[in-house]
């Protein structure tokens, strides 16, 4: 794309960056003129042990010599093996692996239905939930929904931590209510306690099931395995994907004892979803990431890293929100043109909303990178706002 028009093969569905990334290691990705950048996207949020760790590329070796795929009609021992990882110490006692956080979304939504036999489900302005006609319809974002015709109506999508607006779309055809702890795509807004309380005594109150979307917030992203694990949710489904393969297509569906007949033989599949290279590579990622030292790392770099921005940019100007490694930067304008500069000093980060900067390194980050990279970024933002004044 360097140099203006362009004519692609590709559909131009993506607006993307002209750099061609051929090879990484850990946090630092290198271009194909040699330029290196510190990459605090992850792939968004999927690359969570860096680039290229050796334990995965272990793993997909061992796994490619012996066997790709085998179908869902045999026997998985393997996904068994992950699934039990999973579950461990969690409400949920069943999995259901796919390839995609679109796909996770859809499962979910369809066991919901299936179970409850009811069709309106609860979700939130500003959310993000994939881009699959289910997954979209349950979107809260314009952007995403728009140009597509009428989409699936039972979506009952309300403001996000509004007590009052969510006590009035009950009602007894809500089959379940589904929400993000921090919603990553739409500008790092966490969920209030109060509110998760609230959400959590409703569905107890009226039968209502609870779905959280941990696609983004999961597998130790937030510090915790799942981010709904600090709130007062209690979900009877949680949703995964992005890093659960470490940069392999995997996705998978949580849900608890009492949903299992309602996934019977023949209501639900996928070909490839919980394929041997991925589940080989899935619970590497979970053997690593589910420790509790490597959690409580998570949470130390968070607290350095939030510390840091905190001493480098002015908090009234810059306010930081979200959990461990999934953070946000609040800037009074759009902050594309800081995303391109960051790019320019070797720094990779992408946009959440409009108007925030989301930082979302690899889990394995050092702290010599968060340095390196809260300069950059601190050079960036001060000097454009020295610009403007
Ligand atoms: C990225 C994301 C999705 C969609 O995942 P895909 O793998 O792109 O389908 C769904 N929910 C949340 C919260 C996400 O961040």
């Amino acid at each position: 794309m360097r140099g203006g028009f362009h004519l692609s093969t590709l559909f131009q569905n993506y607006a993307r960056r002209s750099i061609h990334l051929v090879k990484g290691s850990g946090t630092v990705v290198t271009d194909d003129k040699g330029q290196d950048y510190l990459d605090f996207t992850s792939g968004i949020a999927v690359v969570s042990l860096g680039h290229a760790h050796h334990a995965l590329v272990k793993a997909v070796k061992q796994q490619s010599e012996k066997l790709w795929h085998v179908s869902n009609l045999f026997e998985s021992p393997e996904q068994e093996l992950v699934a039990e990882k999973l579950v461990r110490d969690t409400p949920f006692s069943h999995a259901f692996f796919c390839n995609s956080g679109a796909e996770a979304n859809e499962a979910a939504i369809k066991l919901a239905r299936k179970h409850t036999q009811k069709n309106v489900i609860i979700t939130f302005e500003q959310s993000f939930h994939g881009r699959t006609f289910g997954a979209m319809s349950a979107t809260g974002q314009a952007k995403v929904r728009e140009g597509f015709g009428p989409l699936l109506e039972t979506f009952r999508i309300i403001p996000y931590n509004d007590e009052e607006q969510l006590e009035a779309a009950i009602d007894g055809d809500v089959a379940a209510i589904m929400l993000e702890v921090i919603q990553g795509e739409g500008g790092v807004h966490q969920v209030d306690p109060g509110f998760a309380q609230k959400v959590t005594d409703i569905c107890k109150s009226n039968g209502i099931l609870l779905i959280v979307d941990e696609v983004q917030t999961g597998i130790g992203r937030t510090g915790t395995r799942y981010a709904y694990e600090q709130t007062a949710l209690e979900p009877d489904i949680i949703t995964l994907a992005k890093g659960l393969g470490g940069g392999f297509p995997i996705g998978a569906m949580l849900g608890s004892k009492e949903l299992f007949h309602s996934f019977g033989p023949g209501s639900h599949g996928t070909t490839f979803g919980g394929n041997p290279l991925a589940v080989a590579v899935a619970q590497t990622v979970v053997d690593i990431v589910f420790k509790k030292k490597f959690l409580e790392e998570v949470e130390d770099k968070s607290n350095y890293l939030i510390e840091k921005i905190q001493t480098v940019l002015p908090q009234e100007q810059f306010a930081v929100r979200g959990a461990g490694l999934l953070l946000g930067i609040e800037c009074d304008e759009d902050v594309l043109p800081f995303i391109q500069q960051a790019e320019k000093a070797g720094l990779l980060l992408v946009q959440a909303g409009v108007n925030v900067v989301r930082l979302l390194p690899p889990l394995t980050v050092t702290y010599e990178e968060i340095d390196q990279a809260v300069d950059i970024l601190a050079a960036i933002l001060l000097k454009e706002q020295i610009a403007h004044s």
